[in-house]
């Protein structure tokens, strides 16, 4: 039910996990493991099994959301930006543009110039035009 925050969160470089389908004990077993914190909406879960390192997040709508997280844990939203794969969450590395030749599509080969890599899924980023509507829509949501 936060899976648009966990994309957003992912967009501004936070190390988030995503689960759509879970139980509370092994989430709760999970984040004690990995010393994370738990982001939900569900109160139950929070009663019932005494999550200690959880934070309720208040709001059905995402840039809300965003703005809870981002305020209480004191994240700067523009300083990692485009940091961390979006599909897998691992941080992106640097790529030399010549290794990405054929791998990418021909017009983006020859505009950009600059490409990063998931190590692990290998997936391939690049500064595209929507990095900019990313920022816009980020400032919008920082400035009220
Ligand atoms: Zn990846």
């Amino acid at each position: 039910m936060l899976g648009k925050l966990a994309a957003w969160m992912r967009i501004i470089g936070c190390d988030v996990l995503y689960f759509k389908k879970i139980s509370g004990d092994e989430l709760i077993e999970q984040a004690l493991q990995e010393g994370r914190i738990i982001l939900t909406r569900d109160t139950l879960l929070i009663k019932r099994r005494k999550a200690k390192n959880h934070f309720f997040i208040h709001d059905d709508h995402y840039e809300k959301q965003l703005k809870q997280v981002v305020e209480h844990f004191k994240i700067d939203p523009f300083k990692n930006i485009f940091t961390r794969c979006l599909l897998c969450n691992t941080p992106l590395e640097d790529i030399e543009k010549e290794f990405v030749q054929g791998k990418v599509p021909s017009y983006v080969y020859e505009t950009q110039q600059n490409f990063k890599i998931c190590p692990s899924c290998n997936k391939i980023y690049w500064q595209a035009t929507h990095k900019g509507c990313v920022v816009r829509q980020l400032t919008a949501i920082f400035s009220n």
